[in-house]
């Protein structure tokens, strides 16, 4: 429970302002996280709660759903790799036509909106239509994936950055630059995983180094969460049982999760797998 302060206090800011209201005629563009459904924000969470209409997506956990308004109309709209019920097009027409009926939309994605979620395109249909709306962001897969699994994305002395592509549109003429990516700190790849072979070869062939530790989580964040781990030359072979959704993290911080795997298993304190002393112990010593 909040106290009358802190209610006030909350009251002043632009979140207490906007709460418990989601406004006519507005389109709330909200993440709803990486799967587990208590991951959402607070303020996506209040505008579930009020909206009139929900549209949403294939991988929207059922338990969010529910805490939408018991009134509600609830629009599922597909629209995920290899699910497209309806078309880009499609959507943005409906956020647009219920919107001009005077209702307030919680358009609910999975993740955050503008990561891979054409949360971008959707804004620019509504801007050309003149329908106001907010954007409401949302915990990423592409971080919360990794450290569901144990995995930082980044960590100090080990890798100062991290890069998140698409595996998706790898095909001929659109490839990402690999030479580029080979150099980068932690790689990161979204819808990657039926292209990982493919993929892993074109880092190698583009001078990563094949021992470089490479992991698959499957399902973050959620009770089927699976975590397969191998380097660059392995990761593809030992993926390939895993169902999407997954998220695969090529680089040195894969070694930190025997320590850190905090939702799959125990952590280890002392050694790793490979018998390998704890890197703070060892540092220590
Ligand atoms: N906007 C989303 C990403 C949409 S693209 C976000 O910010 O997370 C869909 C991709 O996200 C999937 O192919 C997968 O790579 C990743 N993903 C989504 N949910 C996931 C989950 N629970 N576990 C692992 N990866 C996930």
């Amino acid at each position: 429970m909040l106290d009358a302060n802190e209610l006030e206090s909350r009251e002043t800011t632009t979140y207490g302002m906007m709460r418990r209201q989601a406004e006519p005629g507005t389109v709330y563009l909200v993440g709803a996280g990486p799967g587990d459904p208590d991951l959402i924000t607070v303020r996506g969470l209040d505008l579930l709660g009020v909206a009139d209409v929900v549209v949403y997506d294939r991988l929207i956990h059922p338990a969010l759903l529910e805490r939408s308004h018991p009134a509600a109309e609830r629009i599922y709209v597909g629209k995920e790799s290899g699910d497209h019920t309806c078309s880009q097009e499609e959507i943005n027409h409906i956020l647009i036509d219920q919107a001009r009926l005077g209702r307030s939309v919680v358009r609910l994605k999975g993740g955050d909106p503008f990561v891979y979620g054409r949360g971008g395109e959707e804004c620019l249909a509504l801007a050309a239509a003149g329908i106001p709306f907010h954007v409401v962001p949302g915990i990423t897969s592409s971080i919360s994936a990794p450290s569901a699994a144990g995995i930082p994305v980044t960590h100090r002395g080990v890798s100062s950055s991290f890069t998140v592509v698409t595996g998706h549109s790898c095909r001929r003429g659109e490839d990402p630059d690999w030479t580029a990516l080979a150099r980068a700190g932690t790689l990161i790849v979204l819808m990657g995983l039926r292209r990982l072979p493919a993929i892993t070869e074109q880092l190698i062939a583009s001078g990563m180094d094949p021992s470089t530790p490479a992991a698959v989580v499957a399902s973050a964040t959620t009770r089927d969460q699976t975590t397969v781990v191998g380097d660059l030359r392995t990761i593809g072979i030992r993926s390939r049982r895993l169902d999407p959704p997954a998220t695969v993290i090529i680089g040195e911080v894969v070694s930190l999760r025997p320590w850190i795997a905090w939702f799959d298993e125990q952590p280890s304190s002392e050694f790793d797998l490979f018998g390998h002393h704890h890197p703070v112990r060892a540092l220590a010593s």
